[in-house]
């Protein structure tokens, strides 16, 4: 069986590519050993989402006095919180299954391993090997959760993100190891929904890679809802031994102890590269992750790798954009490389983060004069109407030639809004461009347009 190409693995990054390939009219073929749509549609970005969106109603409902409304205390059984989200992560999946039959895809369910000669073999579930050829292979592996030698997951006490995402009941205590998003935001379900969390962050500042100001906004906010946050501190061993799970903790302060009946570790992702045939073929690798030059090409020609098992972001919008790159380079496109420093990050907790380019102290390392604007949403007449003003949006532009540097926002509803700075920068719009783009009345987007108008000395409503 011979095909243009085939992709291993349908995560955001493969089975975009492969519906790109089809309609690039390439006869392709996508292999997976687990659920269409990988990590991201039934253990990532969505069922988190459909977690989320339960706490921030469970959140509203318990706040109707708020709205004018009468006292409600809403109550919940955490299986049918979990139900909902695995039934959307389902239902996203079935999506993809008929996303591939539309594009005339064949889908091969087993573990691929890649072989010389652009040859894999698929492992069904039955244990039978089938032989595919094709002129492009594209490895889409994907990643895991990361484990660390001193946290070893057991699946039970010392959990990764998919068993978060599905527990059987709702613990009383978690410890949250890891800041990052995929931290912050199960920090942020399960306190909300009644579990006390502690989140240890071995950074000074939880969400890391986010400006400095934003950190210690969500520090902030998360301490207001109740988490507790260790920052400066790690986790150097677990203890499984008892009912739950005691974490010995390294702080600026000595050892503590931290007890829970669960501990989350969010420490990262480890990138699937292992029995996939890469030593076989000859492919390189480097720090666990597929080296490929800028259009994908692995180190033997004809086998490309896209998504989270290269050393780009670990994004799902990352991984499809590359795939869409990859395969339009094969068929000969003009293409355009991936701008890697105008990604757009976000983070789903409440109050939600979104980011693009340049934190302020890396702006500042680069050796730009900066012009800084910041508007809080507590002076949007949306947000006040939404009852939601916590956070503000933070804007970065170069004195010297107006350049948009970055973009950071803090506030419910912002990971609606970072598209307008990603496309701006793209379009390489100045700070004057911007401020002369009338935005909507009332809505939260005029916080960019006044933040931006704050840069420049010309803010209207603070
Ligand atoms: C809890 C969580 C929340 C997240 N939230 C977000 C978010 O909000 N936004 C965002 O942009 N990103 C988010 N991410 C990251 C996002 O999920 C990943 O960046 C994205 O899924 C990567 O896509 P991918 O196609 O590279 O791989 P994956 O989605 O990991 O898919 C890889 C697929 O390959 C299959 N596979 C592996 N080996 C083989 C083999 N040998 N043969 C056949 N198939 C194989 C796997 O079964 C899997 O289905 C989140 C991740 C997690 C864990």
């Amino acid at each position: 069986m011979k095909y243009d190409i085939i992709v291993i693995g349908s995560g955001p990054g493969g089975y975009v590519t492969a519906i790109r390939a089809a309609q690039l009219g390439f006869k392709t073929a996508i292999v997976e050993k687990e659920n269409l749509g990988g990590i991201c549609l039934n253990w990532g970005c969505i069922p988190t989402k459909a977690l989320l969106k339960s706490a921030q109603v469970f959140k509203y409902i318990n706040h109707a006095e708020e709205y004018g409304l009468n006292k409600v205390d809403a109550t919940f059984e955490f299986p049918n919180v979990v139900k909902r989200s695995r039934g959307v992560a389902e239902k996203m999946s079935k999506g993809i299954e008929f996303l591939m039959r539309k594009n005339k895809i064949d889908v091969i369910m087993g573990a691929a391993k890649v072989k010389k000669d652009r040859k894999i073999d698929v492992t069904d579930k039955d244990g039978k090997v089938t032989e595919y050829s094709a002129d492009n292979i594209i490895l889409a592996t994907g990643a895991r959760s990361r484990e660390l030698p001193n946290l070893p997951q057991d699946g039970v006490k010392v959990i990764g993100y998919r068993q978060a995402l599905a527990l059987p009941e709702q613990p009383k205590s978690m410890i949250v190891v890891g800041s990052g998003a995929i931290g912050v935001e199960f920090a942020y379900f399960y306190a909300t929904m009644g579990t006390k969390v502690t989140v240890v962050e071995f950074m000074p500042n939880i969400v890391p890679v986010e400006d400095e100001e934003v950190s210690k906004h969500l520090e902030k906010s998360l301490k207001k809802a109740g988490i507790e946050v260790m920052t400066n501190a790690s986790v150097e061993s677990v203890d499984t031994s008892g009912a739950g799970v005691k974490a010995n903790v390294k702080t600026a302060n000595g050892n503590i102890t931290l007890e829970a009946d669960v501990l989350l570790s969010a420490v990262g992702i480890a990138a699937n590269i292992e029995n996939i045939g890469l030593e076989e073929v000859g492919i390189q690798t480097d720090k666990g992750r597929v080296l490929v030059n800028e259009w994908y090409q692995t180190s033997v020609p004809g086998y490309y790798a896209i998504g989270d098992i290269i050393p780009t972001q670990a994004l799902a919008h990352v991984a499809s954009a590359e795939g869409i790159t990859c395969v339009e380079k094969i068929k000969g496109l003009h293409v355009e490389k991936i701008n890697y420093g105008n990604i757009p990050g976000c983070t789903y907790c409440l109050p939600e983060i979104a980011s693009v380019g340049l934190t302020e102290k890396q702006a500042k390392e680069k050796g730009y004069e900066l012009k800084v604007g910041k508007f809080p949403f507590s002076a949007s007449g949306k947000a006040t109407a939404n009852g939601d003003t916590d956070g503000f949006v933070k804007v970065i532009f170069d004195a010297k030639y107006g350049e948009w540097l970055g973009c950071h926002m803090i506030g419910t509803g912002v990971t609606e809004m970072i598209a307008e700075a990603v496309v701006a920068r793209n379009l390489e719009t100045t700070g004057h461009e911007v401020l002369k783009s009338i935005h909507p009345h009332p809505t939260l987007s005029e916080a960019v347009m006044e933040a931006v108008a704050a840069a420049y000395g010309e803010v209207i409503h603070i």
